[in-house]
């Protein structure tokens, strides 16, 4: 709206100006103006057209009222074609415009997306769990789960790279619809996945979304390319108040290298401990130690 009523002053004035001072000289700024306004400003075509057509009306009429016999002819033919360079140059200019835009988000996209899944690509991923992590409100929990299809070398070494590539870009397409809009769903690495879930801390919460996601996986490549197969979850919730993508990265990473130690096709859930319960930990463990240290010296002096 402001840009709207800057415009019509400035035609106001472009208008007073080429009319009023110099009523026996050719004018200048009005034809310039249609056709400069469009290309600084952009409006719909229904805002920009109907001002140039309502300026060149008002100039027009006070031209012919006002400008002597000589030049008023020659000043009102000038705008008219002001008028119609003004329209065509309206509608290059946006097109232009859209087509540029189209194409910066066409790019946008194909640098964020992984191509054979269809959902963020690691670095992406990363950057946008990284953005959330910092700017989450402290008391806000959420929770990074990393996937990993269980012995999927044996697929790609059985029946292909082709019905690889084809599970994967299943399960970036079961992965994508299972979650809000709102999480961040990523494919990092060759068969590894990481989902941002926002506002969850309950366990059992956790455990029926994996126990969810590991079925539907499995139910939908069984149907569509008839493999079984099953995945494995690492599972780190986060109700810290600041933790860094590394730490919970890490932490979410140990959980799945400890699923794919004790048999895959399981998930296992860590939780990011609070200062208070870090300490309490850190105290056992000295007592431990100090346990252990005794049991250590009095079995040292026994065996002296
Ligand atoms: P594990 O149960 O321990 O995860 O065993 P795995 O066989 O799944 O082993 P791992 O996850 O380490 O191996 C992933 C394999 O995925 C290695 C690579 O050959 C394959 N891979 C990586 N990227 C692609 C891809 O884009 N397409 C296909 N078809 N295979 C890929
Ligand atoms: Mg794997």
């Amino acid at each position: 709206i402001v840009c709207y009523g800057f415009c019509a002053m400035v035609f106001a004035f472009a208008i007073i100006i080429d009319v009023f001072p110099y009523p026996d000289y050719t004018s200048t700024f009005m034809p310039l103006l249609l056709i400069v306004v469009p290309i600084i400003f952009t409006f719909r075509y229904r805002d920009t057209i109907p001002l140039a057509i309502i300026a060149e009306v008002t100039y027009i009429t006070l031209a012919y009222f006002y400008k002597s016999p000589g030049v008023k002819y020659s000043d009102i033919f000038n705008s008219l074609v002001g008028l119609i360079l003004s329209i065509t140059v309206v509608i290059t200019v946006m097109r232009l415009r859209v087509a540029d835009n189209s194409a910066k988000l066409r790019y946008r996209k194909l640098s964020t997306t992984d191509s054979l899944s269809g959902i963020l690509n690691k670095c992406s991923c990363e950057s946008c769990v990284t953005e959330y992590l910092c700017l989450k409100t402290p008391c806000e929990p959420c929770v990074i789960l990393i996937m990993d299809i269980d012995n999927f070398k044996n697929i790609n070494d059985k029946l292909g790279h082709q019905v690889g590539d084809r599970v994967i870009e299943e399960v970036g397409r079961i992965l994508s619809s299972a979650f809000r809009t709102s999480d961040v769903v990523g494919r990092i690495g060759g068969d590894e996945f990481m989902i941002l879930v926002r506002n969850v801390s309950d366990e059992d919460v956790v455990q029926f979304k994996c126990n969810q996601i590991r079925e539907n996986i499995k139910q939908s490549i069984l149907e569509k390319l008839m493999i079984d197969i099953s995945c494995s979850i690492g599972a780190a919730i986060d109700t810290t108040p600041k933790t860094s993508f590394g730490e919970l990265y890490s932490l979410a990473d140990n959980a799945l290298y400890e699923a794919k130690a004790i048999g895959k096709n399981r998930q296992v859930i860590y939780r990011t401990e609070s200062p208070i319960s870090k300490k309490k930990k850190n105290t056992k463990l000295l007592h431990f130690s100090l346990d252990f240290l005794t049991v250590n010296t009095i079995y040292g002096i026994l065996t002296l």
